[in-house]
């Protein structure tokens, strides 16, 4: 990249990338007389240095005495050769930016960081500032938490230049305590904000049954954190199986399930007058034929959010750091088909199904289709994009199943699933496609046949 330039050039390159290093990417080009001064030097600055490096525009971003330029390419692009550090991701920058309202975090600034506040002229004019410097020598940085807070969400706060530059050098008293609760209290009063609004209203249903004979209960105060700050002004929707079902886990169990579970469900939805129950947000926790039986009756012509219990944590709410969510999901298939064999899908998402255990509970032969989660846990469905990554590859072998065996077929299913995968397979039966399913039941190391979901079975209106 480098031509023309001679000696001074080079120690001029070596001067810019140790300033860049030394100082999260601001060159400082020395004190000078005011506005008019600065802007010249950087002009012939930008001039030089666009000869030396043959670059069509120079990407550095210049700063004197409070005043910031920024170059006409992607900074960051440029930076990352000549930075120690690694680039904060696109999401992560995004997210800085949302909770930040775009706003400086600093108390009392509220500087719309999208426009110069002396010029007015239109541009990025944030900094996303380390509360722990992501290198131990920096501001407030120490071997052990740059390590582990580095360019985590957490550890960042949206912040004008002159904040950025007030905390970074008075440490003593913009200590991490300060900064984290600065960080804390801008993010609250934002969410508060939005919560006071009625503009996003969903109604909760909480479906509770019973689970391998014991009764489930879904703490209503639990599950209402989840939908905070995003949604307010909820009525809750109560489907209370627990004390509904009669005790045999036979066919009766099942009929007189499915028949309650839909009179309860319907009452639930019945929206009273002046109410619109278009968005729903799920919260269940039953045995999986009647969670399948659940999501068919929502159907997928009303918005619904699922959201799955986090047994470890006491919580509903969906992990944020997407970045480690495993949306891998394995698709076996027969190696051929015949019309006659009978048609069993395996999900194994919560534990392996045991496909002998399958085999001999359904007799005869079968063409086995399995989906399986690249490792299947209890908690495996921590991220909302897991439950998209699993809706696309379950329409997927739907509309495969159709092609493959006409509309008549019957599928029968094993599923060790979380709650939301369950109801998420009901809601995605489209009656022109969808096969009848046959789910199964889990019950004390057998699978028992349990409830028959026939293909013309329409959602709660
Ligand atoms: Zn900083
Ligand atoms: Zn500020």
């Amino acid at each position: 990249m480098c031509s023309a330039g001679g000696r001074l050039m080079t120690k001029l390159y070596d001067k810019i990338s140790q300033a860049l290093r030394d100082n999260e990417g601001v060159l400082r080009i020395g004190k000078l007389k005011d506005a008019v001064d600065y802007q010249k030097s950087v002009d012939s600055f930008r001039r030089e240095l666009k000869a030396w490096t043959e670059a069509d525009s120079c990407p550095i971003r210049f700063e004197v005495s409070g005043y910031i330029a920024y170059g006409d390419t992607d900074f960051s692009e440029w930076s990352k050769k000549h930075r120690g550090r690694g680039k904060l991701t696109d999401y992560t920058v995004l997210r800085v930016w949302s909770r930040a309202g775009g706003q400086c975090q600093f108390p009392g600034c509220t500087k719309d960081l999208t426009e110069d506040p002396l010029t007015k002229s239109v541009g990025n004019f944030a900094q996303i500032a380390h509360i722990v410097a992501a290198s131990p020598d920096g501001p407030r940085g120490c071997e052990d938490l740059s390590q582990r807070l580095g360019d985590k969400f957490e550890n960042l706060m949206l912040l004008c230049y002159p904040h950025h530059r007030l905390i970074d050098t008075d440490v003593d008293q913009y200590s991490v305590e300060v900064l984290n609760d600065m960080k804390r209290r801008h993010e609250d009063r934002l969410d508060a904000f939005l919560a006071s609004t009625d503009a996003y209203e969903t109604h909760m249903v909480l479906i509770s049954g019973v689970i391998r004979g014991q009764p489930t209960r879904i703490v209503q105060a639990e599950a209402a954190r989840a939908l905070s700050p995003r949604f307010a002004n909820n009525r809750v929707l109560e489907v209370d199986l627990t004390n509904a079902l009669p005790e045999e886990t036979d066919d009766l169990y099942w009929r007189s399930g499915a028949e309650i579970l839909k009179k309860r469900l319907r009452q639930a939805l019945e929206p009273r007058p002046n109410e619109r129950l278009d968005h729903l947000s799920v919260f269940a926790l039953a045995a999986i034929p009647l969670l399948v039986l659940a999501g068919r009756l929502i159907g997928d012509k009303r918005r619904a959010e699922l959201y799955q219990n986090q047994r470890d944590l006491n919580s509903w709410s969906w992990f944020e750091e997407v970045e480690s969510a495993d949306t891998t999901i394995e698709l076996v298939r027969p190696e051929t088909i015949a019309k006659d064999r009978t048609a069993v899908l395996a999900l194994s998402f919560s534990q392996d199904v045991d496909i002998d255990q399958v085999r001999a509970t359904v007799g005869g032969d079968i063409d086995l289709y399995v989906m399986r989660a690249a490792e299947p846990s209890y908690n495996w469905l921590k991220h909302r994009v897991q439950l998209d990554a699993f809706r696309k590859k379950y329409l997927q072998i739907q509309d495969e199943l159709e092609r493959k065996y006409g509309k008549t077929r019957t599928l029968h299913v094993f599923a060790a699933v979380p709650a939301p995968v369950a109801i998420e397979i009901g809601r995605s039966l489209h009656p022109k496609v969808a096969p009848e399913l046959v789910v199964y039941d889990y019950i004390d190391g057998l699978y028992v046949r349990g409830l028959v979901i026939p293909k013309d079975i329409s959602s709660v209106p």
